[in-house]
C-alpha cells in the first residue's frame, strides 16, 4: 500500500512509534506525484528531493528524541497563492512569472512550527477566479474521478491533490467557495473558517473582505487537526482575531443529539441536479437519525448573493490587483515607450481573460458615477445577509445545505458562459459575505457517471467546534469518504 492512502491521524500515530519514517512517507507521496500528475496536472510544480531531505531532517530529530509537532513529516500541498519562502508563487498567472517569493505565509510558517513539510505548487485558476481551475494559465487540472471533468475551483489543483492520494492534505484559499466548491466536486473535505480566525500574510490577495485560507483533507478529523495548526492571532495581519485556538479534535465526540439543524427553504432551488438534491436530503435524514433535531429556516436575502458577491469582490479585486504593475512583481513587458506604456503592456499581456473581466468590472462598480447604485448598495445588501444567518443561528446550532447545485461538470462545458460558471458559487458565496464558516464533506455520488457529491454545513463566527462535530458525526455513521478514484485510471503508464 501507498502510505499516501492513509490519513493525517493514521500516518502520525505510526510516524510517532516509528512503524514508519518521514522518508518513507515522503517517497510515497513522491512516487504517487511522479504516477499520476501526467494524467492529473494537480501540480504545477514540484520539488520531490527538497521534500526528502526535509523529510529525512525529521526522522533525525526524532531519533535525536525532540519534542515535535502534531503534523511532524507530514508533507502539505500548497496552493499557488500563498508564499512558500524559496519557490516560485504565480498564482495560476503568467504576470507573476520569475517571482520568488522571498518570505512565509504565516500559514505556512504555522504548519512548518507543527512539522509539516510544504510541497509543491499547486494549479488554481488565476488569482483564484474561477470555479472549476480553467482559468490557470497553464492548463486545466482534471478531476480524478473522471478526467474528462473539472475538479471544482479556483483550488482546483488542492482538491484533486488530495482526491487522488499524492499528499495526506493542503491549504487553499475560498473567497466565495474556492476550498468547499472543488472538495465537494472531488469528494474530500474542504474547510472554510471564519474571516478572521487564519491569518492571511503572505496570502495574495483577492478580495480582501472575503478572503480565508483552509484546509483539504481525507477526512473531518484532518480537517480539525490542521485547521488548529493554522488559526490564530497574527500581529502581521490585522484582521485576524485574537480568539483562543482550541484543540479542535476535542470537539469529535460523534454525538449530535438534540442539536438543532437549520436546513434553508432558500437553499433546494428549482433547476439543482436531482441527484444532489437525494444524496443531500438523504444526509439530512441520516442527522436525525443520530438524534439531531431538522428545523426549516429562512435565509431571505440568499438570492442577491451571487449579485452582491460578482460586485464586492470584483471591486476588490480591482484594487488589489493594481500592484502588478511590471515593477514590483514578475514579468515586466520588453519594448515600451514610457512607464504606462509599460503597464499596460505588462499587464495586457500578463492578465488572462477572466481577470481582465474582472478587474474592468471591479473598476466600473467603484467608479464615482456608479459606485452609489452597485459598490454601495452591494454592501447594505450584504449587512442584510448577514443579518439572515446571525437571525438564523438564534434558532439552530448549525446549517446543513448542498455545497454545489450539480456534481462536476465537463471541462469546456461552462468556459465561454462566465454567467453559468458564477451559478456554481450560489451555495457558498454567502458564508463569505456573511463571514461565518463553513465545512464541506462527501455525501454520496450520482450514478452516471459515478461522481461525489457534497453536504455544506455553517457555522457561526467562531463556530468551527460545532460544525466540525456536526461533519464528523455524519462521516463516522457513513461510507463516502473511504471510496477513492481508481488510481489505475489515474496513472500514467
Ligand atoms: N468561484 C468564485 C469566483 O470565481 C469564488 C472564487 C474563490 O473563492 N476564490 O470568484
Amino acid at each position: 500500500m501507498n502510505l499516501t492512502e492513509l490519513t493525517i491521524h493514521e500516518l502520525s500515530g505510526r510516524l510517532a512509534k516509528k512503524e514508519i519514517s518521514a522518508a518513507e512517507l515522503a517517497r510515497d507521496v513522491v512516487a504517487r506525484t511522479e504516477a499520476v500528475e501526467p494524467r492529473l496536472h494537480a501540480f504545477l510544480e514540484w520539488k520531490g528531493e527538497e521534500l526528502l531531505a526535509a523529510a529525512r531532517d525529521m526522522d533525525e530529530r526524532r531519533t535525536r528524541g525532540e519534542a515535535l509537532g502534531p503534523l511532524a513529516g507530514i508533507p502539505v500541498g500548497i496552493k499557488d497563492v500563498l508564499n512558500v519562502k524559496g519557490h516560485t508563487c504565480r498564482c495560476g498567472s503568467k504576470i507573476l512569472e520569475g517571482y520568488v517569493a522571498p518570505y512565509d505565509a504565516t500559514v505556512i510558517a504555522k504548519l512548518r512550527a507543527a512539522g509539516a513539510i510544504p510541497f509543491g505548487r499547486l494549479n488554481m485558476d488565476e488569482f483564484a477566479m474561477g470555479s472549476s481551475t480553467e482559468n490557470s494559465a497553464f492548463g486545466v487540472t482534471r478531476n480524478p474521478w473522471d478526467l474528462e471533468r473539472i475538479p471544482g475551483g479556483s483550488s482546483g489543483g488542492s482538491a484533486a491533490a488530495v482526491a487522488a492520494g499524492e499528499v495526506p492534505a493542503t491549504l487553499g484559499s475560498d473567497t466565495g467557495g474556492s476550498i468547499r466548491q472543488p472538495a465537494s466536486l472531488c469528494g474530500v473535505v474542504g474547510l472554510k473558517p471564519t474571516y478572521g480566525r487564519v491569518s492571511r500574510f503572505g496570502l495574495v490577495a483577492f478580495a480582501s473582505s472575503l478572503d480565508q485560507i483552509g484546509p483539504f483533507t481525507k477526512d473531518v478529523t484532518d480537517a480539525a487537526m490542521m485547521l488548529g495548526a493554522i488559526s490564530g492571532r497574527d500581529p502581521n495581519d490585522s484582521t485576524s482575531v485574537p480568539e483562543p485556538v482550541p484543540d479542535y479534535t476535542k470537539a469529535l465526540t460523534g454525538d449530535v443529539k438534540g442539536m438543532k439543524l437549520g436546513l434553508p427553504k432558500e437553499y433546494f432551488i428549482p433547476g439543482m441536479d436531482k441527484e444532489v438534491e437525494a444524496a443531500v436530503r438523504a444526509a439530512v435524514d441520516k442527522l436525525a437519525s443520530l438524534g439531531a433535531e431538522i428545523v426549516e429556516i429562512s435565509l431571505p436575502h440568499s438570492d442577491y448573493g451571487l449579485a452582491v458577491y460578482y460586485i464586492i469582490a470584483t471591486a476588490e479585486a480591482s484594487a488589489n490587483l493594481a500592484r502588478f504593475d511590471g515593477v514590483r512583481y514578475g514579468s515586466r513587458a520588453k519594448d515600451a515607450k514610457d512607464p504606462i506604456d509599460m503597464y499596460g503592456r505588462t499587464r495586457g499581456a500578463g492578465f488572462g481573460p477572466e481577470v481582465t473581466r474582472r478587474i474592468i468590472l471591479g473598476t466600473y462598480v467603484l467608479s464615482s458615477g456608479y459606485y452609489d447604485a452597485y459598490y454601495l448598495r452591494a454592501q447594505k445588501v450584504r449587512t442584510l445577509i448577514r443579518r439572515d444567518f446571525m437571525e438564523a443561528f438564534t434558532k439552530c446550532d448549525a446549517i446543513v445545505t448542498p455545497t454545489t447545485p450539480s456534481a462536476a461538470f465537463r471541462i469546456g462545458e461552462k468556459s465561454e458562459d462566465p454567467l453559468t460558471m458564477y451559478l456554481s458559487d450560489i451555495f457558498t458565496v454567502n458564508v463569505n459575505l456573511a463571514g461565518i464558516c463553513g465545512v464541506s464533506l462527501p455525501c454520496g455520488f450520482t450514478k452516471q457517471p459515478r461522481l461525489p457529491v457534497g453536504l455544506q454545513v455553517l457555522g457561526k463566527p467562531f463556530g468551527e467546534e460545532t460544525i466540525l462535530k456536526v461533519a464528523h458525526a455524519y462521516e463516522q455513521a457513513t461510507e463516502w469518504h473511504e471510496e477513492k478514484p481508481s488510481i489505475e485510471i489515474l496513472s500514467h503508464s
